[in-house]
Order: structure tokens, then C-alpha cells, then sequence
């Protein structure tokens, strides 16, 4: 798909390379965004959506980029080819249609690699209902996700460690989570909101998602005017899908935000009624929320309204509001008059289902209206929201322990922690040895239970009398004298202080 929209729509705003928004009242360029049309419904819904924008006088030139399906296959596994990145770079404003990640085959998200590599970091995502005219059990949900969008078990850093065993790395920083909370709550200030709301899992993950809650309760002092609240992701999940009302903005690590920003659209009719921007400090992506839908692709069916109100997003974000204003206000205009595309189509609630284009056309045909009922929406120009973590602060790290993984099963195929447990309790390097081995995270040596099922992933946790600290070196020696007794070590982790305080958490039973 090699489409491009001409110049025709010249119009009196200037692009400012350096801030990368528009200045208003000044002359004459039009603002370049890259677009890749994706697969799927991609190029259906893009091409609905580019009309609409165009057709509203959005001051945009378009360049088009091959990203997706037809690039991996190529034998790309980024998906990506080189040349995009350097639009990417010069335009710094990309709108973007789903993308089919072909399954395995050690083919990379496109998507968490564009995210990563651009440093969009907050990932905004409102999930609104517009009852009564699309059908919701939710008439009262306005929703906005602030998904952290570059660690956590996105960091993608897998492997295969034993026969049985997989391990996916969970990876939360201070800074990473401080931008995320920052900007949560920088929005819910730019956007009259009045609650931000934190989901974690610090029950389980103490040190992981502890270190975001615990900078969630940081920032959120600094704003006495916005009311904040923690749920457990858990019981915060099955809040939201209840009582949506009860929220306004929730910030939270990538994976539960991921997951939980599908069942918010959801919720309100379709997964295909939510758009999405991913905004980083000199970048920023567009797209919907939702996926490439392969078994709805090229039959006209697709609602494009996600990738529209992505787009709404962009025009906002490039100082364009007033295009942005009349778009999304023509939209709402045409879900209140009941034109509807299948995934939202109701016999009670809708009055004509229609396909991809002419659902496009009906958006077109209202530009310049507002809705009757529902709320019509405003947007000021220039909302930009910038945000930067603290400097680090460096403790003082000792190690005070190291949790060797091994690899083993009995030459018998049993799974005996007590047999290993023997055959290692005796090692003593430097004062090192043996406190407890873990299998998938509970303590099963020494007094474990005969009743656990066992695999064959052990942590064995080699600390000195004391917990004293001590030198690197010795772990090495450690490693040695255990590999010299002919056993499979897959990988270590230190045990460290810092400023004196423990920060490794003990085996489960411990
Ligand atoms: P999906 O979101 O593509 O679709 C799930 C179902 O939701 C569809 O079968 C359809 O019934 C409905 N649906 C989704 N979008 C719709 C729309 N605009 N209009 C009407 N109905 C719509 O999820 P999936 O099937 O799990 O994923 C398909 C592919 O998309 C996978 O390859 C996945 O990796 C990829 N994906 C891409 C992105 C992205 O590019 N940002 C995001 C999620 C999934």
C-alpha cells in the first residue's frame, strides 16, 4: 500500500521540528506523520480513517512505511524494515494500523520494539461508554488507562533453562515507574480528572511491583489535589469490569494494562471503539487498541473507530485540537444516529449496520456537527505533558548471598530435593553454604515436604554465617567447586543489600 495524500490541504500552521508540535497561527507546512497501513484490517480501517481526517482539513502529509506480516516474512524478525526507522526519525509522529506477529519462529513484536526503541513510555488508552446508543452494561464508564509500555514482562528476556523449566524476566525500575505515575497524574491535571488509581500486584511481587506501588504513594503525595487509591490488580479487575463508575484514570504495569485496557473497550461494546497513544519525549505512535482481526480482513466489516479516535489523539497531539475537535464530534454525532458497524450493531440500539467505507462516509457526512446528547468534546491546543524521572539515587550494595540455579534430576528420573539437598550441603567456599533450595519458588530443603511436586529447576541459596558480605570472587570459586561435581548450572543471582536493607525475597515456607 503505497498511498499518499497530496498537499492540497496547505494551511496556516508551521511545524516545529524541535517540539515537534505545531505553532498555531503561523503558515503554510503541513505537518509529516509516517503511516503504515498493517495487516488484517489494517489497510481497510487506516484507509476510513485517513479519509476522514483529510476530509476534515486535517494539515498532515502523509508518508506511507512497510511494517508487519509482509516484512517478517521476508525474513526481517523485527518486522521493521531499516529505511522506516529513518521517517520515523524525521517525522516523529507515527500513526499506525494493527500488525499480525506471526506466531514463534523467534519473530519480535514490532509493536513492543517500536514502543522501546522510540522511548514511548506512557501508553493512553480511554475506554468510554456512549450510552444508550451503543449497547453497554456499563452506561456510566469514562476510563483512561495509563499503561506503562516498556518493562515489566515486556522486556521480553526469555529462555528455556532445563527440561522442563521456561522463565520469562518481570523487569520494574524507579525511573520507568516514576515517568509512568508522573504522567498519570499530569494527565488527570491537564484533563480535569480527579482520581488516579494504581493496580499492582504487590501482594506476591514485593520487590517488582512493590517498587511501583511504592512510587505511586511517592508522587501521589505531590498532587493533593487529585485523589489516588491502590487496588490489588486481582480484586481491581473484577472492580473495574463491575463498576467501572467507580474509576477515572488507572495507571498500571505494562501486562496489566495491556490486558486490562482490552476488557475496559470491551466493556463498553466493542474492543474496536478505543484508540490508543504511546508518547515518549521526542516521539510519539497512534494506533487502536485492538488488533489486526485477520478473520474480519477485507470484507468491508471492520469498525474503524479505534484507529479514528487514535488518530483524534494524534491531531490533538501535533496542535491540530480543532481538527481533532471536529472529528471526534462528527463521530460521536454518527454513534448517536445509530450508524453502526457490526461489532456494535444492536436491533434495539442501532439503526443501520454498515461496513467499513460507508460507516467512514457517515463520519464524513456529519463533519461540523455536534452530538445531540452525548457530551460533545473540546480540545485546547498544545496539552503537552513532559515528564522526568529523578536522578538515581546510589546505596550502598553489598552481596550478601547468591542463589545458584541448577539444572538436575536423579539418574533415575526421580525429583528428590533431599538427595540434592545432601550431596551439596557440605560445600564451603569461603564460608558459603547451603541455607535452603527452592523448587519453583518454595523451600523444599532442608524439612521439605514429600508431598510437593517437584521439577527440575532447583535454587540453592549459599549465604555465610551472618549473612555476612563478602567479595564477588567467591562466587566465582563457589561456581567452580559446584560445576567440578559434574552438576548443570543455568545462571546465578546475587543476594544484595542496599543501605543495609535486605532486598531479595526468601523462598516461599521460609
Ligand atoms: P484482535 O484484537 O485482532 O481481534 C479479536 C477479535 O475482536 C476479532 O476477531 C474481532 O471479532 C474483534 N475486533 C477486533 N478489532 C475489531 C474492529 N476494529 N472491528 C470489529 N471487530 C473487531 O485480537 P487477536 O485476534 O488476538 O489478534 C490478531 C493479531 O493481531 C495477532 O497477530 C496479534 O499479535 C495482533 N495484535 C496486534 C496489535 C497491534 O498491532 N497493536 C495489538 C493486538 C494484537
Amino acid at each position: 500500500m503505497t498511498q499518499q495524500f497530496d498537499d492540497s490541504t496547505l494551511s496556516s500552521v508551521t511545524y516545529n521540528s524541535n517540539s515537534n508540535k505545531m505553532s498555531e497561527k503561523s503558515t503554510d507546512i503541513l505537518v509529516p506523520i509516517t503511516v503504515a497501513y498493517g495487516d488484517g484490517i489494517g489497510p481497510e480501517i487506516m484507509d476510513a480513517t485517513l479519509r476522514i481526517i483529510q476530509a476534515a482539513g486535517a494539515r498532515i502529509k502523509t508518508e506511507v512505511i512497510e511494517i508487519g506480516e509482509k516484512v517478517y516474512l521476508s525474513g526481517n524478525t523485527a518486522g521493521i524494515a531499516p529505511e522506516a526507522w529513518d521517517s520515523l526519525r524525521k517525522t516523529k509522529v507515527f500513526l499506525k494500523a494493527p500488525i499480525t506477529t506471526p506466531q514463534g519462529g523467534g519473530f519480535k513484536s514490532l509493536n513492543v520494539t517500536t514502543r522501546k526503541t522510540l522511548g514511548l513510555y506512557a501508553n493512553v488508552r480511554p475506554c468510554i461508554s456512549y450510552h444508550p446508543y451503543v449497547k453497554t452494561k456499563h452506561p456510566i464508564m469514562d476510563i483512561v488507562i495509563i499503561r506503562e509500555n516498556e518493562e515489566d514482562l515486556y522486556a521480553g528476556i526469555e529462555h528455556q533453562q532445563t527440561d522442563e523449566v521456561t522463565q520469562t524476566l518481570k523487569l520494574i525500575s524507579r525511573p520507568g515507574s516514576e515517568k509512568i505515575v508522573r504522567y498519570a497524574f499530569e494527565y488527570a491535571r491537564a484533563y480535569g480528572r480527579k482520581k488516579v488509581t494504581c493496580f499492582s500486584k504487590d501482594n506476591i511481587m514485593k520487590l517488582s511491583d512493590g517498587l511501583f506501588h511504592k512510587v505511586f504513594d511517592e508522587i501521589a503525595a505531590e498532587y493533593p489535589d487529585i485523589e489516588n487509591e491502590h487496588w490489588i490488580v486481582d480484586i481491581g479487575a473484577a472492580k473495574m469490569a463491575d463498576t467501572p463508575e467507580a474509576f477515572d484514570v488507572i495507571v498500571m504495569p505494562n501486562l496489566y494494562g495491556d490486558v486490562l485496557s482490552d476488557v475496559a473497550a470491551q466493556i463498553t461494546g466493542s474492543v474496536g471503539l478505543a484508540g490508543s497513544a504511546n508518547i515518549g519525549e521526542g516521539y510519539a505512535m497512534f494506533e487502536a487498541i485492538h488488533g489486526s482481526a485477520p478473520r474480519r480482513a477485507g470484507q468491508n466489516l471492520a469498525n474503524p473507530s479505534g484507529l479514528l479516535l487514535g488518530a483524534v489523539q494524534m491531531l490533538v497531539h501535533i496542535g491540530q485540537g480543532d481538527i481533532a475537535e471536529k472529528v471526534h464530534n462528527a463521530w460521536l454525532r454518527t454513534m448517536e444516529d445509530g450508524i453502526h458497524t457490526y461489532d456494535i450493531f444492536k436491533e434495539d440500539t442501532s439503526k443501520e449496520k454498515v461496513g467499513t467505507k460507508e460507516f467512514a462516509d457517515a463520519v464524513i457526512a456529519r463533519l461540523g456537527q455536534t452530538p445531540a446528547s452525548l457530551k460533545s468534546v473540546k480540545y485546547e491546543a498544545g496539552k503537552e505533558i513532559k515528564v522526568k524521572a529523578s536522578p538515581t539515587v546510589k546505596g550502598k550494595k553489598e552481596i550478601v548471598g547468591v542463589d545458584v540455579f541448577l539444572h538436575w534430576t536423579e539418574a533415575n528420573g526421580n525429583k528428590n530435593a533431599d538427595v540434592l539437598g545432601d550431596m551439596i550441603a557440605g560445600l564451603n567456599v569461603h564460608g558459603l553454604k547451603l541455607t535452603m533450595i527452592t523448587n519453583r519458588g518454595l523451600k523444599v530443603y532442608p524439612n521439605g515436604f514429600p508431598e510437593t511436586f517437584c521439577t527440575d529447576h532447583w535454587r540453592c541459596r549459599f549465604q555465610k554465617s551472618g549473612e555476612t558480605a563478602f567479595d564477588y570472587k567467591e562466587i566465582i570459586e563457589l561456581l567452580r567447586a559446584i560445576n567440578e561435581m559434574g552438576l548443570d548450572i543455568i545462571k546465578t543471582e546475587n543476594l544484595c543489600t542496599f543501605d543495609g536493607e535486605k532486598r531479595y525475597s526468601l523462598g516461599q515456607g521460609q
